[in-house]
């Protein structure tokens, strides 16, 4: 109990944030969609979630995403979020309703393969990488290639492109990253106006996403606390 009216606290304070922020930047609410990051979290908080009306959780590992979604009974929408590897495109085909972190055409082929089977559509969004700093671990796809992997998406039966994602680059400003993506975004929805997603702001950021046009905000530690367990 104590657990449910912690995580129910932080979820309206949260709630109401947000709601704060779309009147400041003239935004409707009901455009901007709430993904919590159950990532490290057990499946009990995700139980817990959905008592209180979550309707989408987002995880980042397939190891931890699956067994967790095969022990929730709640009917939830299942983001990935994280990186993903070309092997674990099957697994995550059979949890996942949306996958956030197309960021190259080997991983288009690899959900092209393990979506053959699937009933519906596994929605896709491409993670572009804007950091002006060059990192080691790859975040995401040049603006470049955007358009390439669109296409690759869009040709492929039981994906569906929906749109675009951005992580802000680690200690930096993300204002420049976020309207970044919202000039690609705008751009894209010209050619695929069915690509209305823009996933962007963590705990950190999200006001300012939603005043540069997120769609889906993507919320961890400011509802669940942080990480549980190592991962
Ligand atoms: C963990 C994670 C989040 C949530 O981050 P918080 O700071 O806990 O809100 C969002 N997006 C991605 C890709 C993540 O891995």
């Amino acid at each position: 109990m104590e657990r449910q009216s912690e995580i129910a606290t932080n979820l309206s304070e949260v709630k109401f944030d947000i709601e704060t922020a779309c009147q400041k930047y003239g935004r409707n609410s009901k455009e901007v969609n709430l993904i919590v990051v159950t990532k490290t979290w057990p499946a009990s908080d995700v139980e817990i979630l959905a008592d209180l009306g979550v309707t989408d959780v987002g995880e980042n590992r397939d190891q931890e995403a699956k067994p967790k979604h095969d022990a929730v009974k709640a009917n939830l929408t299942w983001h990935a979020i994280g990186q993903l590897q070309t092997n674990k495109a099957k697994s995550v085909a059979n949890w996942a309703d949306v996958v956030h972190s197309i960021d190259r055409v080997e991983l288009v082929k690899a959900l092209a393969k393990a979506v053959v089977n699937r009933t519906s559509v596994l929605k896709c969004l491409i993670q572009v990488d804007l950091d002006p700093t060059p990192r080691d671990i790859r975040g995401g796809a040049q603006l470049s290639e955007v358009t390439q992997l669109a296409d690759l998406i869009s040709d492929t039966p039981n994906l569906e492109f929906s749109g675009l994602m951005c992580v802000a680059p680690l200690n930096l400003d993300p204002e420049p990253a976020f309207a970044q993506l919202a000039m690609k975004f705008e751009k894209i929805t010209e050619t695929y106006p069915f690509a209305k997603w823009m996933s962007a702001g963590m705990s950190g950021d999200y006001e300012l996403a939603i005043k540069h046009g997120a769609t889906h905000l993507r919320i961890g530690s400011s509802i669940l606390g942080h990480r549980a367990i190592k991962g």
